[in-house]
């Protein structure tokens, strides 16, 4: 069998309704992995796409939603793609705003790592990718605490891999650079600001939802077990600048 192939593994991708987590949950289902779509709102379009697969609603404003998940079937693969973003000058940013990005990007992100490997680990395998940020390694402005969270998720993606990785989890993770989603409407249509994003890509266009999704599946395939703990720029070259 292919060492890229999926066949026989079920995938959870949390977030999976639109973006980059939709393109990732249907790149698995690609690769012949049975994936469970989950998002807070109906998956329903990832499903049509997959042409396979189930969807679970999982709110992750709560950082428990996924504690009972892994207990109740086998899931080989763990993708934590859902994510938020608020926007405020650092001076001016509020305490709902930081606990709402820590509690959906970072508290749930952890623990519903932990609910997985509560149950692989006695499996002696499992894959686990966590979707970070460019701003996992650089500094941002006016996002103080995505810039926080995806921090976080890089330090927990070593932290976890230290801990698991003799015991047979792959815990990696990707940071994509600027991909075209909802979330970066807003910038792709200020021209300025587009251009000035663009002129700094040396691969000369932004990323598309199948660039992180491709990595994705490398990183759940077989093909990637000797990788542990690390985060890959999918970015065309942003942080090689
Ligand atoms: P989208 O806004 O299109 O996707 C975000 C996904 O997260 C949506 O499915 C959203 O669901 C889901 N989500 C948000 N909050 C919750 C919640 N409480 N419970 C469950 N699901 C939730 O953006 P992207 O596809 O761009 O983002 C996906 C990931 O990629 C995020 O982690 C983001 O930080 C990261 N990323 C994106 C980059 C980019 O350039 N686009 C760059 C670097 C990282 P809903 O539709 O219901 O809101």
């Amino acid at each position: 069998m292919s060492p890229f192939s999926l066949a026989g593994r079920t995938a959870l991708v949390t977030g999976a309704n639109t973006g980059i987590g939709q393109a990732i949950a249907v790149a698995l289902a690609q690769a012949g992995a049975e994936v469970i779509a989950s998002g807070r709102r109906d998956c329903d379009e990832t499903l049509a796409m997959m042409g396979s697969g189930r969807s679970l609603t999982l709110d992750f404003a709560d950082p428990m939603a996924a504690r009972d998940v892994f207990a109740a079937e086998r899931i080989d693969i763990l993708v934590n793609n859902a994510g938020i973003i608020r926007r405020e000058d650092a001076v001016d940013f509020s305490e709902a705003d930081w606990d709402a990005v820590m509690d959906t990007n970072l508290k749930a992100l952890f623990f519903t790592c932990q609910a997985f490997a509560r149950a692989a680990l006695p499996r002696g395998m499992g894959k686990i990718v966590n979707i970070a940020s460019l701003l996992s390694f650089q500094g941002g402005i006016r996002v103080p605490s995505y810039t926080a969270s995806k921090h976080g998720v890089a330090g927990l993606t070593k932290l976890m891999a230290n801990e698991w990785a003799a015991r047979g989890l792959n815990v990696n993770a990707i940071a994509p650079g600027y991909i075209e989603t909802n979330n970066t409407e807003a910038l792709r249509a200020d021209p300025a600001r587009s251009k000035a994003i663009l002129d700094r890509i040396p691969a000369g266009r932004w990323g598309r939802p199948e660039d992180i999704a491709q990595t994705a599946v490398f990183l759940a395939a077989p093909a990637s077990d000797y990788i542990n703990g690390a985060i890959l720029n999918v970015d065309g070259g942003w942080l090689a600048r």
